[in-house]
């Protein structure tokens, strides 16, 4: 039986993360393929919570021209689609899940109630973060450095890719150098791009570890998960 290190996690999906190589909205193969990873650790008996960005359909800063929240909404809207397109997948794998929205509609989902969440992780239900903070100006990391803390899961696992911190883009340059440790301070002055400062300072503040792997390779989450030392660990 394999022992996993972490108890509850957060686990952080771009939104590109979902749509494979069209870069542009949900592409089945890849939603299965992370649900499947997923699937994984969640069977390992690790509570699973679930941040999803919404950059494979709209992100707010690139709304040229427009009002800012007004386009940081559509961008919230964003990670509700991806949300549900993550609950579908997991559900057709069995798993209970529950998406909870920190703006409300609930039609569609329930609002995010902290003490909810934490009850629905214990009853070994996926319990997926919709709508980021509910606040334009934000973004998803922010919203998985918050949830985080609130839910006191014990990293964030940074989904992404490629498969760590680089001190340049590896697919620009063939001579990055990818690191394996970084600290706070080093994300928020060296400016690497992993997250903005604002997640950043959160996750620095409330000393919550992050590890940034890539997705595409099978094994890595549990890898992750089971404490081997892959991609970059920043503390
Ligand atoms: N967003 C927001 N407040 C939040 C989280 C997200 O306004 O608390 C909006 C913002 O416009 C952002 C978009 O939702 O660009 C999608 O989130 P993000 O860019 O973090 O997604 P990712 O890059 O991870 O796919």
């Amino acid at each position: 039986m394999l022992t996993p290190k972490y108890k509850r996690v957060m686990l952080k999906i771009s939104g590109e993360a979902l749509a494979g190589n069209n870069k542009v909205g949900i592409d089945t193969d890849t939603i299965n393929g992370v649900c499947d990873k997923i699937s994984e650790i969640y069977k390992l008996g690790v509570d699973v919570a679930i941040v999803v960005g919404g950059g494979n359909f709209w992100r707010g800063r690139s709304g040229k021209g427009m009002d800012r929240t007004t386009a940081d909404h559509m961008g919230m809207l964003a990670t509700v689609i991806n949300s549900l397109a993550l609950q579908d997948a997991l559900e057709s794998r069995n798993i209970p899940t529950r998406v909870q929205t920190a703006i409300e509609m609930r039609q569609i989902a329930e609002p995010y109630i902290r003490r909810k969440a934490v009850r629905h992780l214990e009853k070994r239900r996926i319990v997926i973060f919709a709508c980021g903070t509910g606040n334009p100006y934000f973004s998803t990391d922010t919203t998985a450095a918050l949830r985080a803390a609130e839910i006191d899961a014990e990293v964030i696992l940074l989904a992404k890719k490629v498969d760590g911190v680089y001190d340049s883009d590896p697919n620009i340059n063939p001579e990055a150098k990818k690191f394996d440790k970084l600290t706070y301070l080093d994300l928020l002055h060296k400016e690497l791009g992993v997250m903005d400062s604002t997640a950043a300072s959160l996750c620095k503040d409330n000393n919550i570890p992050i590890i940034v792997f890539g997705l595409d390779h099978p094994d890595n989450i549990i890898k992750v998960i089971l404490g081997e030392e892959i991609g970059t660990s920043i503390r």
